[in-house]
């Protein structure tokens, strides 16, 4: 039975080449936490969820459908906040996605880590 509560909220409805609006992506809110599907393509995801209201440390769960960068790259960003200020995120995603977060979207995180870590030495 849908609960009252439960509701959906769409970040971006646009494509990978979109520029009028933000790449397909949209939050399932219910009683145990906000699930994001998909994060498009980069750090707007950031704008969208401020957007949105929605607190980005609310997000308690993260599913990539697939591994496009229209859905893929703004994960870097939403899994980075994750870290950088230490809340907990659960990653779904197919399997053959999982080699993608094992070893490519970490190299992505160190990468930035250490620029932010170059830039705030000047
Ligand atoms: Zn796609």
């Amino acid at each position: 039975m849908q609960n009252k509560n439960d509701y959906i909220t769409m970040l971006g409805t646009g494509n990978a080449l979109a520029t009028r609006c933000y790449n397909t992506c949209f939050t399932l809110h219910g009683e145990k936490g906000v699930l994001l599907v998909d994060a498009g393509g980069g750090n707007g995801i950031l704008t969208q969820l401020e957007k949105a209201g929605i607190r980005r440390e609310d997000i308690s769960d993260l599913f990539v459908t697939h591994a496009h960068t229209g859905h893929l790259l703004g994960c870097v960003w939403i899994m980075r906040m994750a870290l950088q200020f230490r809340y907990s995120l659960r990653v779904w995603s197919h399997k053959t996605m999982h080699l993608k977060f094992k070893y490519g979207l970490p190299l992505i995180l160190l990468a930035q880590i250490a620029f932010m870590y170059l830039i705030s030495e000047k």
